[in-house]
C-alpha cells in the first residue's frame, strides 16, 4: 500500500447502504461534492437478500436492485463513489483523518458514517445455503412470506422473543429453540411469550442443521441437538429466523465516539449528530431496534442535512474567528 499526498473533501460518506447512498444524494443536491467510500459490501446488506417487499414505491423489488438504482441516483445528483474500504478514521481534529485501504487519504471536515450492522449468524453451512431461501436474521422483512406456515426462532434474547411474538401474526405454529430453560429477555416479554397459544419454546436444545430441498431450493424443517443427551430430533418448519443478535461496524470509531447498547454508534435524540461535532451516523450502525432500509435511508438524509446545517454554521463563524 502506497499512501497519497491528503485530499480535502467537504464530507466523507462512509458505508454504500441505504444510509449511505441517501446521505450521498442529500449532500450532493446541497452541493457539498460529497465523495462516498463504499467498503467491502457495496450496496450493503440488501445485496445478500432477495424480494424486498416493504420498500415504499415497491410493491417488490430484488434487493441487489434496489441497491444498483440508489448507487445510480447518487452518482446521477454527483456523489463521487469510490470503490475503497476506509482502514483506519482519526477524529481527534479538524478535518478528520481517513485512510483508505488504497492507501488514499481524506481529509474530511465533516463525516457521515453509515457502515451498518450485521446479523450474527449461527456459522452452519446448511444456515449460509438457505440464507434467502427459509432461513432469515429479520422477521419484519421476512414474516409475511409465511403466512400460515411453520415456523423456528433460535435465540433467548429480547431480539428473539420479540421476533416470535411478531411471527405469530402470521405462522400457524413458532418454535423457540434455545440452549438454555432460561430467556434473557425482559420478564413482560417472557410472559407474553410463554402464555402464547402459536408458541412453542424447545428448552436445551441447539440447531444441529438447517434441512431442506433443493430444486427449488427451500427449508422443510430443522434438526435438533439436546444438549444434555447429544439426542437429535427434528422439527418441521418453512422459515427459519435466527435471532442471536446483531453486531454494529462501529470498529472505526469504538475509542473514539460513545456507543451504547453493545457497540451502536449514539447519535443525539431527533438526529444524526454524534459525540463529536462533525461526525454524523446514520443507519443500522446507530439503531439496534428498527433496523430497515426505510429507517436507515431516512437517517441517511438527515445526517446529510445535519451535516450541511452544521458547516454552514462552521463556515459562518470562520470569519469572526481570523
Ligand atoms: C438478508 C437480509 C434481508 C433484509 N431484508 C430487508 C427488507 O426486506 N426490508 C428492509 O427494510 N430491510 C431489510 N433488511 C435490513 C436492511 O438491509 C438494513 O436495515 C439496511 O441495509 C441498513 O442500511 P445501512 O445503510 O445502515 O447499512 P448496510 O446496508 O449494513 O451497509 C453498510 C455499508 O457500509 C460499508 N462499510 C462497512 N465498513 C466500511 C468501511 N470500513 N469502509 C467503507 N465502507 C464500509 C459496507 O460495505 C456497506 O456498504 C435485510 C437485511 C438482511 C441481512
Amino acid at each position: 500500500m502506497s499512501v497519497s499526498a491528503p485530499r480535502h473533501v467537504r464530507v466523507l460518506i462512509i458505508g454504500s447502504g441505504p444510509a449511505g447512498y441517501t446521505a450521498g444524494v442529500y449532500a450532493s443536491r446541497a452541493m457539498l461534492n460529497p465523495v462516498l467510500v463504499q467498503g467491502i459490501e457495496p450496496g450493503g446488506q440488501l445485496t445478500t437478500t432477495t424480494e424486498v417487499e416493504n420498500w415504499p414505491g415497491d410493491t417488490e423489488v430484488q434487493g441487489p436492485d434496489l441497491m444498483v438504482r440508489m448507487e445510480a441516483h447518487a452518482r446521477a445528483m454527483g456523489c463521487e463513489i469510490v470503490s475503497d474500504i476506509i482502514t483506519s478514521l482519526d477524529l481527534s481534529s479538524r478535518p478528520f483523518t481517513a485512510t483508505a485501504d488504497s492507501g488514499a487519504v481524506y481529509k474530511a471536515d465533516a463525516v457521515i458514517l453509515a457502515t451498518g450492522a450485521r446479523a450474527k449468524w449461527l456459522g452452519l453451512p446448511s444456515e449460509q445455503k438457505f440464507r434467502g431461501f427459509g432461513v432469515s436474521a429479520c422477521a419484519t422483512c421476512d414474516g409475511f412470506f409465511y403466512r400460515g406456515q411453520e415456523i423456528v426462532v433460535v435465540g433467548g434474547g429480547n431480539t428473539a422473543v420479540e421476533e416470535a411474538l411478531f411471527l405469530t401474526n402470521f405462522a400457524s405454529k413458532v418454535t423457540l429453540v434455545h440452549r438454555r430453560e432460561e430467556l434473557r429477555a425482559e420478564k413482560i416479554l417472557q410472559e407474553r411469550l410463554l402464555k402464547h397459544p402459536k408458541i412453542t419454546p424447545l428448552w436445551f436444545h441447539e440447531i444441529d442443521e438447517v434441512i431442506g430441498a433443493a430444486d427449488p431450493l427451500g427449508v422443510e424443517g430443522v434438526r435438533v441437538r439436546d444438549v444434555r443427551t447429544g439426542a437429535i430430533t427434528e422439527i418441521p418448519a418453512k422459515g427459519v429466523f435466527v435471532a442471536i443478535g446483531h453486531a454494529p461496524a462501529s470498529e472505526l470509531v469504538k475509542d473514539q465516539l460513545e456507543l451504547h447498547n453493545g457497540g451502536y454508534v449514539k447519535v443525539k435524540a431527533g438526529s444524526t449528530e454524534t459525540s463529536i461535532p462533525g461526525v454524523f451516523a446514520a443507519g443500522d450502525l446507530t439503531d439496534h431496534k428498527y433496523r430497515q432500509a426505510v429507517t436507515s435511508a431516512g437517517m441517511g438524509c438527515m445526517a446529510a442535512l445535519d451535516a450541511e446545517h452544521w458547516l454552514a454554521a462552521q463556515e459562518a463563524l470562520a470569519p469572526a474567528m481570523a
